[in-house]
C-alpha cells in the first residue's frame, strides 16, 4: 500500500524554488519567503501559460524516492489558481484575470498516481452538473467525472489510478485552435474551401477566418456564423464542428443545397487570444467582446464588422443569416438545456423561430432534446436591452445580435446557447454536440429554401 504525506512546497517548474529544502541562509531571506507564502494562500497563486507551477512533494515512508505532483496550467485555454495544498485537499479557484465572477478552470495533475486528492474551490457554482471533464490522454478524448447530473458544485474528489500520470481536469471539454486545425486538415484541398485569417489578434496571433463558396456567383445568401465571443464557451464550438462537417459533406443534399445557393463567412475564435490563454472572457473589462459592437475595442469585431460589410452589402444582393453561438451559465434550469434568446424586433425574432422550428423537426432524432418553448422571447427572464445595452462612455453596449439585426439585408440574426455538460439530462459530449451542429445546417438548409420561394 502506497502511504505517503504530503509537504507543502511552492515551487517554479522552470525555477524550482524549494521551501522545504530552504536552508536558512539568513533571517530576511526567511523573511521574505514567509511573505510570499502569505501573499499566495491570501490571493490564490495564479498560473498562467509559461509561467510557475505548484507542485506538492509526496514522500513515500519508505524514504528515498520521491514523486513530486505538480498542478499546472501551462497549455492551450489552462487556467487555475491554487490556494493552498494540504495534505489531500487542495484549494483551487478560477483565475478570474480582472473579469467578473465565474466559474471556467482547466487544469493538470502530474504525477499523482495511486493517490487520491480532494479539490475544492472557493465557492459553489464552479462546476457543471456532471463534475470536470477529465482527460487522461492531453486533451484527446474526455469523460465527465459523473455518470449523473448531481455532481457537487464546489468539490470533486479524484482517485489516480496506476497509469494517471498527467490527467486535465476542466469545466467542459476543451477546444482551442489545435482542434480547430485538426478538424479543418480534413477539408485541405477542397477548392470550396479557404482558410485564411480575418485580422491580428492584440497579442498577434492569427484570428481564424474560414470561407466556403468565397465569390460562388449562384450564392443568394451569405451566412456568417462565430463562435466564442467568450472565450471559455467551448461546447459552442463542437457544435460549430458538426454545422460545418454538415454544409461540407459531398454526401449530404442539405450540404449540397448550402454550397450551391449560400457563401460562408466563419470564425470560429472571436476572442482568440482568451480561447488560447485560457482566459474566462465572459465579463472581461471594460466590457467582453460580446458588448463590442459600438466601442470596437477589439480588433476582432473591427474587422468583422467591417468585412461583412464590405463582401456582403446590400448591392450585392445576398440576404445574411447570422448566428452566434454561445453557451450559457453553468446549471439549473435554463442553462441545462439548449435554447435561444430570441431579438427585439419582431420580424427577425420570426424568421429566428422559423429557422429553429426547422431545427426542431431535424433534433427531433438528435441526442440533446430541443422544443421550440426553450426559447426565450425578447423582454422575458434576462432577454431585455439592459442586459445587452449599458451605457459606457455615453454609448450603449451592443452585441453582435444587435448589430446584425440592424444590417440593412439581414434576413436572421440569432444566438443560440449550448449547455456545457447537462442538456435536458442528457450528457453533453463533443459527439451528440456535432450531431446538434448538423442538424441546425440541415435546419439552415430548409429555412434558406423556404426563404428563396417566399420571394
Ligand atoms: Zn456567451
Amino acid at each position: 500500500m502506497r502511504e505517503s504525506f504530503t509537504r507543502f512546497v511552492l515551487g517554479g517548474s522552470r525555477k524550482n524554488v524549494s521551501l522545504i529544502s530552504f536552508s536558512f541562509a539568513g533571517i530576511c531571506l526567511l523573511f521574505a519567503a514567509f511573505s510570499v507564502v502569505s501573499l499566495w494562500a491570501a490571493e490564490g497563486k495564479p498560473i498562467a501559460a509559461g509561467e510557475t507551477s505548484v507542485s506538492v512533494e509526496a514522500v513515500k515512508d519508505d524514504g528515498g524516492e520521491q514523486d513530486k505532483i505538480t498542478i499546472d496550467s501551462d497549455f492551450p485555454g489552462g487556467n487555475i489558481r491554487v490556494d493552498s495544498i494540504e495534505g489531500d485537499l487542495v484549494r483551487v479557484r478560477p483565475d478570474l484575470r480582472g473579469g467578473s465572477s465565474w466559474f471556467y478552470f482547466a487544469f493538470r495533475v502530474k504525477n499523482a498516481q495511486g493517490h487520491t486528492l480532494r479539490f475544492l474551490f472557493d465557492a459553489k457554482n464552479r462546476i457543471a452538473a456532471r463534475g470536470p471533464a477529465v482527460s487522461l490522454d492531453e486533451g484527446k478524448n474526455w469523460r465527465y467525472l459523473s455518470q449523473e447530473p448531481n455532481a457537487d458544485s464546489r468539490e470533486f474528489t479524484y482517485a489516480f489510478g496506476p497509469e494517471d500520470r498527467s490527467v486535465i481536469f476542466a469545466l467542459a471539454p476543451l477546444y482551442t485552435r489545435k482542434n480547430w486545425d485538426e478538424f479543418m486538415a480534413k477539408y485541405q484541398g477542397r477548392g470550396d474551401v479557404e482558410l485564411s485569417a480575418l485580422c491580428q489578434s492584440p497579442k498577434g496571433r492569427n484570428v481564424e477566418l474560414l470561407r466556403i463558396g468565397k465569390g460562388n456567383p449562384g450564392a443568394r445568401f451569405a451566412v456568417v456564423l462565430t463562435c466564442r465571443h467568450h472565450a471559455c464557451e467551448m461546447t459552442a464550438s463542437w457544435v460549430l464542428e458538426g454545422m460545418l462537417e454538415e454544409v461540407l459533406d459531398e454526401k449530404s443534399e442539405f450540404g449540397a443545397y448550402l454550397r450551391e445557393n449560400a457563401e460562408f463567412f466563419i470564425v470560429p475564435f472571436m476572442d482568440k487570444d482568451g480561447v488560447e490563454d485560457g482566459d474566462q472572457g465572459k465579463g472581461r473589462k471594460p466590457h467582453d467582446h460580446n458588448r463590442d459592437y459600438n466601442h470596437e475595442l477589439y480588433p476582432e469585431i473591427r474587422a468583422l464588422k467591417s468585412q461583412v460589410a464590405e463582401n456582403f452589402s446590400p448591392e450585392s444582393g445576398k440576404k445574411i443569416f447570422f448566428m452566434d453561438m454561445h453557451c450559457p451559465w453553468i446549471r439549473s434550469g435554463k442553462h441545462e438545456m439548449f435554447f435561444s434568446m430570441l431579438p427585439k424586433e419582431s420580424w427577425i425574432s420570426e424568421a429566428a423561430n422559423n429557422y429553429l422550428g426547422a431545427f426542431e423537426k431535424y433534433q427531433n432524432e438528435g441526442e440533446i432534446p430541443y422544443a421550440l418553448s426553450h426559447n426565450i422571447p425578447f423582454g422575458k427572464g434576462g432577454n431585455t436591452m439592459a442586459s445587452f445595452a449599458k451605457l459606457e462612455n455615453g454609448i450603449p453596449t451592443a452585441s453582435a445580435k444587435i448589430w446584425a439585426c440592424g444590417l440593412s439585408n439581414i434576413l436572421c440574426s440569432c444566438t443560440v446557447e449550448i449547455p456545457y455538460s447537462n442538456s435536458s439530462g442528457v450528457e453533453v459530449m463533443p459527439r451528440n454536440a456535432r450531431e446538434l451542429g448538423r442538424n441546425l445546417s440541415k435546419a439552415l438548409a430548409d429555412f434558406l429554401e423556404n426563404a428563396e420561394s417566399a420571394e
